[in-house]
């Protein structure tokens, strides 16, 4: 892959969006185009083995950014295109496309639509969250970037269950060192992994991550790679734990 050539077109959402539907075609996703935000498209991809219950959740670009979520999701999903009829994922590849194409953190309005999941006021989320309605996923990953980190790390809130955490930053670390703070956005890390425990009534302003954990998903992850490191690796790194949770929600 040539990086430099991606460089400039990471914040292009019409070449992005255009990949996505030839891949869903050739990966037989089914494609929703389900709401339009600024004069943008969005668009969901269901693979035909996701049933109401157990499947995967995946989404990036919630900030425009943080490109490299985008384009990991992405290339995670050419990497498997032969297989990804069989893997039951309901993927959103980027929600915030006027972001990416500014390279902003939020909307038109200067929103930042990962504080938005308790409104019923923007259009977009009422038609992500109608999507949502019934559903319940064994994972869900919210992929970001943090123009502040010194390395990749992640939150991951999860139910009884044995965390995934330190094994998906294994497996980013490869491409991308591993966050070593011990306090990450105010938050207990360790080495690079934040567990959080979600109370909804302490949680005012909702973001993405939490809607899901609260109504839908048994584990969730928002992945976090560092905006200011190289590009290339950044994306790496986004693939590697998209495969690495995917394999273990499996196992
Ligand atoms: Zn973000």
């Amino acid at each position: 892959m040539n990086f430099e050539f991606q460089r400039h077109r990471v914040h292009d959402y019409q070449f992005l969006s255009k990949r996505w539907q030839n891949l869903a075609r050739k990966a037989r996703l089914k494609t929703l185009g389900y709401c339009t935000a600024e004069e943008f498209e969005l668009f969901c991809f269901i693979s035909p083995a996701l049933t109401n219950a157990g499947g995967i959740y995946l989404s990036a670009g919630i900030h425009g950014d943080e490109p490299a979520s985008t384009e990991g999701l992405f290339q995670w999903a050419e990497l498997h295109c032969s297989i990804l009829h069989e893997i039951p994922v309901m993927i959103f590849p980027c929600l915030n496309p006027w972001g990416l194409v500014h390279n902003r953190r939020t909307d038109s309005e200067n929103r930042d639509l990962n504080r938005c999941y308790h409104l019923d006021t923007i259009q977009r989320i009422n038609a992500q969250i109608e999507l949502l309605r019934d559903r319940k996923f064994r994972l869900a990953m919210c992929l970001h970037e943090d123009y502040d980190a010194q390395g990749v790390y992640l939150y991951e809130i999860r139910k009884k269950l044995t965390t995934f955490g330190p094994e998906l930053l294994a497996a980013a670390g490869y491409y991308v060192p591993i966050d070593p703070r011990q306090t990450i956005e105010g938050r207990r890390a360790d080495q690079g992994w934040i567990a959080r425990k979600i109370n909804i009534k302490k949680f005012p302003v909702v973001a993405e991550a939490i809607y899901l954990a609260s109504n839908h998903s048994e584990r969730t992850i928002t992945a976090e790679t560092p905006s200011e490191y190289d590009l290339g690796p950044r994306i790496q790194a986004h693939v590697a734990m998209i495969q690495r949770a995917i394999e273990l929600s499996f196992v």
